[in-house]
């Protein structure tokens, strides 16, 4: 017991909270995958989100206002949105069905890629994904392989303390973020790819899906559609 109230100790004061950000990963990745029920991921997440909290300001976090949110796929705008907006549905979503869950609270946007190898058509450049908000890089996803069940393939989650919600990024082709990293809006992410089990078919342009789930007075997320900031944020 002594033993690992010294660890604890230690480590706090070493990371700064960062093994709460360690555990929020974990738990995104039992959550993926189905191990573990929704009682206790409940739990664990109402618990873990104020932790990471604490994380963003004693690491020097700066808070953004939603109103600086930027549009986060670079040199690309709002009308890149698919469907006008309205590839958004949220119907029977449940965060803590994982994997499971078929609904889509999200956007697609989709960049110049006609011969699919993840390279802007015009520009022959990859396509920087950018954090809309501030944050932190609570989870990452590093590893997919063709034939994986995973739908969101190579992705990224950003918590952002400001607005109290979660910004997914999915189907990258790589992921700079590290867990832990601190961001500020228009933060570099990652790069858009066609990782995932549907995001890969040759059927599917190359895209990247973003959602965002507001946490609630429950301390629970559920999808927003933030259409309007993202159309705001792709004006400029
Ligand atoms: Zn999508």
């Amino acid at each position: 017991m002594i033993k690992y109230l010294l660890f604890a100790l230690l480590s706090l004061s070493v990371t700064g909270g960062f093994i709460s950000v360690v555990d929020y990963d974990e738990l995104q990745g039992n959550i993926r995958e189905g191990k573990i029920s929704k009682d206790s991921a409940q739990r664990a997440f109402r618990r873990l989100i104020p932790e990471v909290k604490t994380y963003f300001y004693d690491n020097g976090g700066i808070d953004a206002p939603r109103e600086t949110w930027v549009f986060p796929l670079q040199g690309y705008d709002y009308k890149s949105i698919g469907d006008g907006g309205r590839g958004y549905v949220s119907r029977g979503f449940d965060f803590f069905d994982g994997n499971r869950s078929t609904a889509h609270p999200a956007h697609d946007i989709f960049i110049r890629d006609n011969d699919q190898d993840d390279v802007d058509d015009v520009t022959q450049a990859n396509v920087n994904i950018r954090s809309v908000s501030c944050g932190v890089v609570i989870s990452v996803v590093r590893d997919w392989e063709p034939g994986s069940e995973l739908r969101g393939g190579k992705s990224c989650v950003v918590y952002d303390p400001v607005s109290n919600g979660l910004f997914a990024y999915a189907h990258q082709s790589f992921v700079f973020s590290n867990i832990g990293d601190i961001v500020k809006p228009g933060d570099v992410l990652g790069l858009v790819g066609r990782t995932g089990k549907n995001a890969f078919a040759p059927r599917s342009p190359t895209h990247l899906h973003i959602s965002y789930m507001k946490i609630g007075e429950d301390g629970l997320p559920r999808p927003e559609n933030i259409y309007q900031d993202l159309v705001r944020a792709g004006r400029e």
